[in-house]
């Protein structure tokens, strides 16, 4: 069987190394990829959990930096800073783009830098139109991200309302902590992602939340807040896939002789924007449906796996980043309550290490609250009382 993959990021390069790794069956796995290792738009954050499953991320690659600290700010300035149960590795996507592609390539998969501009069945096999040549393969994979104008070759394009706009920089600044800034009303935050020389600084808002002026005066006030400097020329810009709770019903992920994996399919958390784990995911849980026969069942373990969190996120999000809780906009009271109470720290630092999924969020944020009030009320106490006594405020 001959399988072409469109796209050679962390989904595309992470299916063609699962397609033929120790593969002993005939299988041809071709890549294009247009921008071979690029430096795409991304935090190039990666939780621990992708470290637990694909260790060679550490043992392959040593240009990453491993965070350990984070703080939260809120639309009001209150800060919470805590440490994580597990390192985020925060990678350059030209590096971790290469290390997958050279994995790929290490599997016996061929990597053509082309681009296609377009894809259409003949018979039994796929054509693929390239800028320089012709091709064709029995099935088709496509990992070509959120912009892609392929998937309308295959099924709905994604709607705007699916999508968060983003724009950032590549600061020149090093700092070790990982921060992000929440603003009241609004769906997105902004990030400064350390990276080893210099910090991924940006912001997302979903679509219709504002325009990119606005969004750029937000990210600038975060900027000189904590004082990280803008070089107008290493300027990025994104669209983030974050589908919304109507789209996660319909969504097709695979239909006959083809399959879409990461953005281009819309496998990003909703909530968090974090797409590179479920993008390697989902090429690897297509490899193995493939290698198995039952390319049908690839749908349904992503469904299994994680595709129904993310679609609770997706209905979460709003809530969330809309929402009202005690009379302070919600994101306001997470950072308020993690900063007072230990036990909302410990719900936070699971969320971050990935332990704590968004079902059986509720119920645990529900046993959390009544410890909590305990420990803010403690905490309000504690303040008064150092205040009364003269001492500086804490
Ligand atoms: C600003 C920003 C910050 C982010 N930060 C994080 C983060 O910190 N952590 C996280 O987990 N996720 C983050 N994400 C999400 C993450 O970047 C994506 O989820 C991830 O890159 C998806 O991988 P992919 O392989 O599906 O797509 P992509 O990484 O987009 O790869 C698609 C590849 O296909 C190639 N391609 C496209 N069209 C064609 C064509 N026609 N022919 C040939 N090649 C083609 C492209 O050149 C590209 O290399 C962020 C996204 C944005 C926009």
């Amino acid at each position: 069987m001959e399988v072409a993959i469109v796209g050679g990021g962390p989904a595309g390069a992470t299916a063609a190394r699962k397609l033929l790794d120790g593969c002993r069956d005939p299988l041809r796995v071709t890549l294009f990829e247009e921008k071979r290792g690029w430096e795409k738009p991304c935090g190039g954050g990666l939780p621990a959990k992708a470290v637990r499953r694909y260790p060679f991320l550490t043992d392959a690659c040593h240009e990453f930096t491993r965070v350990r600290e984070a703080e939260l700010v809120a639309g009001n300035g209150e800060s919470a800073r805590f440490r994580l149960r597990g390192p985020l590795l925060v990678y350059s996507r030209a590096n971790l783009n290469q290390l997958l592609l050279a994995k790929a390539e290490g599997a016996g998969a061929s990597v053509v830098s082309d681009r296609i501009r377009g894809v259409r069945r003949d018979g039994s096999r796929w054509r693929l139109e390239g800028r320089s040549s012709t091709y064709s393969a029995d099935f088709l994979i496509l990992a070509a991200g959120v912009r892609t104008m392929l998937r309308r070759a295959l099924t709905p394009s994604l709607k705007a309302s699916d999508c968060m706009l983003t724009f950032g920089y590549y600061t020149p600044a090093v700092d070790s902590v990982l921060r992000i800034q929440f603003f009241d009303d609004f769906e997105g935050y902004a990030w400064a992602f350390p990276r080893p020389d210099h910090l991924s600084v940006g912001i997302c808002g979903k679509y219709g939340d504002g325009s990119m002026p606005e969004l750029q005066e937000r990210l600038w006030s975060f900027m000189r807040q904590f004082d990280y400097p803008v070089r107008l020329e290493d300027r990025f810009s994104h669209l983030l896939p974050a589908l919304d709770s109507t789209s996660w019903r319909s969504i097709a992920l695979a239909g006959e002789q083809w399959a879409m994996v990461g953005d281009s399919a819309g496998l990003v958390d909703p909530l968090t924007g974090e797409g590179i784990y479920f993008a390697m995911r989902s090429g690897e849980l297509l490899a193995e449906a493939l290698r198995a026969g039952s390319p049908a069942v690839y749908a349904e373990t992503v469904w299994r796996e994680f595709g129904e969190r993310l679609a609770l996120g997706a209905r979460l999000a709003p809530r969330f980043y809309h929402g009202k809780f005690l009379g302070r906009s919600s994101t306001t009271r997470l950072v308020e309550f993690c900063s007072r109470s230990p036990a909302f720290m410990a719900l936070l630092q699971d969320l971050f290490e990935g332990s704590q999924s968004y079902t059986g969020l509720a119920s645990r944020v529900y046993r959390t609250f009544g410890k909590g009030v305990f420990e803010m009320a403690a905490y309000a106490i504690g303040r008064r009382l150092h205040l009364q006594r003269g001492l500086p405020s804490v």
